[in-house]
């Protein structure tokens, strides 16, 4: 064998899933010894197809990342350093325990991040840890990012959780609005290669209409885009509803027996005219008639609205909105349309249609008595919480892979909030902008030293699809499960020495309850013993997704489903195993109390109020308009410590129509400062025809030029943080999410 030879027979291949976006694409990780030499998209993976965007092959450089942390630090003297984990854990118990007796429970605050719902053993802990915080001071960033979609999905259907997912695979007209799948790889819809799959689209006839202030890269491949005035999107849709009603084009189709409210929705809708929002949306009335018929004489259509179309002021409405064009025009729940997915390591409900139905507002927030939304309130809330003295003031938080100082509005308020906190302690694997603040910061391991399955995002994928993988290094410390189940058994007094292993006992032991519980639909006679014998030598987080597939709709419940699911089976198949598109599931999923589709649902009934103030008062001339942007390269601001992702020309610009800087006096390239009502920052400017006039761009999750961060790249690349600008001072009431998009701001030229 030649030294070459060698070489290359050293090298292993692992296949994984990608735990950076929703995407989640299939990975082939090439390790030579302990380094990761090569990461690519996966071909044999059936759901992504090869795909990788950029943010994914540097898997090996975020896992080599000198600045992550390998071990806990905590604070002493002032300063963060190296600890053990037993030193960690006791500093942790040392620090809650008088502020607990001092303050109540109510004095803490647990803030959950995104890449919670990308791995497995936080997906399966993160509840315990909730519970064990013993608090309503819930926050995460489903307030600053798709509340309203959970709210609607509630309210309409009665499953917060079931969102509506267009059937990009099979549809012939998606009229997309407030999202950039080209950048961002798409959000509230698993689909891997969304690129590919939009290119495969006019090749069956299908059609993209994509509606946004910006000509996005999604908007540039689009067969039609529409400038929208940011945060008007709710009028526009009501538009279309109106017209839907007007000539005669509503047709609910198979689940009309199952839909209540069309007569209650059509008097809503009814002052909503093309022409009357013309001038608040900046499209004329004929295209708005236009674009309903189009959408209503499409074989199977879909409308799919994100970001910009739930974090502003009216997101709830927007969202309700979106529903209602889907349903009425037979949309709902029909391949082509929107369809609800169907997670492998799930059942399916397969009863008669009712349930509980869905309740929000079941307790307030202290201090402006917001409502609670699915046990959350909102993040823009979370600074008067920690500033308002009295009891139940937040004295003391745990923030889990979150960087609320760069990701919450109004930023500054919040950084000055963290730094009076009387005890902090962040589970993150970087000292980033918030965890600078912490007094003890317990890190993950990286992600290729744990065992991977996408539980979260299959919830949301266009192909009920599985794939697990053991890890592709040995840890070399505890892991996450371990780590959770410390931190849980010191919130519940139970101390720092306590054994995981109480924790990890106790939720196998749940898990096999309620498989066995027939009032939780158990299916076959099963023994509590001939599980556990089953589960005999997985490590934690394996017994209970081997529980959750065993036990799943396609599981094979422990050998009484002949040829079903079970995580030994699944690892025989490395790059994962497709089940097949999204199959109808409705009405059996309908968990409203009535068991119909409460299309006018009294809250947002209530909060339609405020939609239509607003367009009984706009005469349509509002100034300048602030949003964010994506880029493929960026993921909030956790990877911005990665070389590659963040090299080359500063991507943090604001962006501005040529008229606009023309009549600000504003030069490409050169400096403005932009200014709202929470804050100020000056940021370089680039002028672009892409912006809509009246709208200017600035990315989000910038900022990084702060003492005392530990993330070198990201300090060398700054740029400025557009959170600064954002305000909390106004959400979108019904579901407390915040505002970041569509923000009044001026800007100004610096010399
Ligand atoms: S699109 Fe998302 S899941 Fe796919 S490689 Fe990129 S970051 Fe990873």
């Amino acid at each position: 064998m030649t030294p070459d030879q060698t070489a290359i027979a050293e090298i292993r291949t692992h296949y994984r899933t990608c735990p950076l976006c929703e995407a989640t694409c299939g990975l082939s990780i090439e390790v030579e010894g302990d380094r990761v030499v090569r990461v690519r998209g996966d071909k044999q993976d059936p759901f992504s197809r090869g795909f990788i965007c950029p943010k994914g092959s540097t898997l090996g450089e975020l896992h080599h990342d000198p600045d992550r942390l390998r071990g806990p630090l905590v604070r002493r003297n002032g300063r963060l350093e190296e600890a053990s984990w037993d030193e960690a854990f006791a500093a942790i118990e040392n620090g809650f325990g008088p502020v607990f007796e001092e303050h109540g429970r109510e004095s803490l605050a647990i803030l959950l991040g995104n890449p919670i719902t990308h791995h497995l053993a936080p997906a399966l802990y993160v509840g315990s840890l909730v519970r064990a915080c013993a608090t309503r001071n819930v926050y995460s960033a489903s307030t600053l990012d798709q509340m309203p979609q959970h709210a609607v999905s509630g309210l309409l259907w009665g499953d917060p959780n079931a969102f509506p997912i267009p059937d990009i695979d099979r549809t012939d007209h998606l009229l997309m609005l407030g999202a950039n799948p080209m950048a961002s790889n798409g959000s509230l819809i698993t689909a891997p290669d969304f690129p590919g799959r939009l290119k495969e689209m006019p090749a069956r006839g299908g059609r993209l209409v994509v509606v946004d202030p910006r000509r996005t890269e999604t908007a540039v491949r689009a067969d039609e885009h529409l400038f929208i005035k940011p945060g008007t999107d709710v009028f526009w849709l009501a538009a279309l509803v109106h017209t839907l009603f007007e000539e005669d084009l509503a047709s609910v189709g198979r689940l009309e027996p199952f839909v209540d409210g069309v007569d209650e929705i059509r008097e809503l809708v009814a002052g909503f005219t093309p022409e009357r929002v013309a001038g608040i949306c900046g499209i004329d009335a004929e295209t708005t008639r236009r674009q309903a018929r189009a959408l209503s004489g499409a074989a199977a259509g879909a409308v799919y609205g994100r970001v910009g179309n739930h974090t502003v002021e009216f997101g709830t409405a927007t969202a309700w909105m979106a529903a209602i064009l889907n349903i009425l025009t037979g949309n709902f729940d029909r391949p082509g349309g929107v369809m609800t997915s169907s997670p492998i390591a799930s059942r399916v409900d397969d009863g008669e249609p009712g349930g509980r139905g869905y309740r929000l507002g079941r307790w307030k927030s202290r201090v402006s008595a917001h409502p609670e939304v699915n046990g959350e309130f909102p993040a823009a809330s979370l600074a008067e919480e920690m500033e308002t003295g009295g009891k139940g003031q937040v004295r003391a938080v745990v923030t889990v892979a979150t960087n609320p100082v760069r990701s919450y509005p109004n930023s500054e308020r919040l950084d000055r909030a963290f730094a009076e906190l009387d005890f902090y302690v962040a589970f993150d694997i970087y000292v980033n902008e918030t965890t600078r603040h912490a007094d003890v910061i317990l890190p993950a391991p990286s992600t290729l030293e744990e065992e991977a399955y996408e539980l979260t995002f299959m919830v949301n994928a266009i192909r009920s699809f599985a794939k697990y993988a053991k890890p592709v290094f040995e840890r070399k410390g505890p892991s996450e499960a371990d780590i959770f189940a410390r931190l849980v058994l010191v919130l519940r007094g139970e101390g720092a020495t306590a054994d995981p292993v109480i924790l990890h006992d106790e939720l196998v032991e749940d898990a096999v309850g309620r498989m066995l519980d027939p009032s939780k639909g158990a299916e076959v006679d099963l023994e509590r013993e001939e599980i556990m014998a089953a589960l005999e030598g997985l490590s934690p987080v394996e017994k209970l997704l081997d529980l959750k597939l065993r036990s799943g709709w396609q599981g094979d419940l422990f050998g009484r489903r002949s040829g079903g699911v079970s995580l030994e089976k699944l690892a025989k198949h490395p790059h994962g195993v497709d089940f097949g598109p999204m199959v109808e599931r409705f009405p059996e999923r309908l968990k409203t109390e009535s068991g119909k589709f409460e299309l006018a649902s009294p809250v947002l009934v209530e909060d339609w109020a405020r939609v239509r103030a607003r367009l009984e008062s706009s005469d349509g001339e509002e100034g300048l308009l602030l949003i964010g942007r994506r880029h493929v390269r960026s993921n909030n601001s956790w990877m911005h410590n990665v070389e590659t992702l963040v090299s080359g020309r500063s991507r943090c610009t604001l962006l501005v129509h040529p008229e606009d800087a023309k009549r600000l006096g504003l030069a490409n390239g050169g400096l403005s400062e932009i200014r709202s009502r929470a804050g100020s920052l000056r940021v370089e400017v680039e002028t672009s025809e892409e912006m809509m006039p009246g709208v200017v761009s600035l990315p989000h999750g910038w900022g990084h030029d702060v003492e005392g961060i530990r993330m070198s790249v990201a300090a060398d690349h700054a740029g400025v943080a557009s959170n600064v600008l954002t305000d909390d001072g106004i959400i979108d009431t019904a579901s407390g999410n915040a505002v970041l998009n569509g923000i009044p701001v001026e800007v100004t030229a610096i010399a």
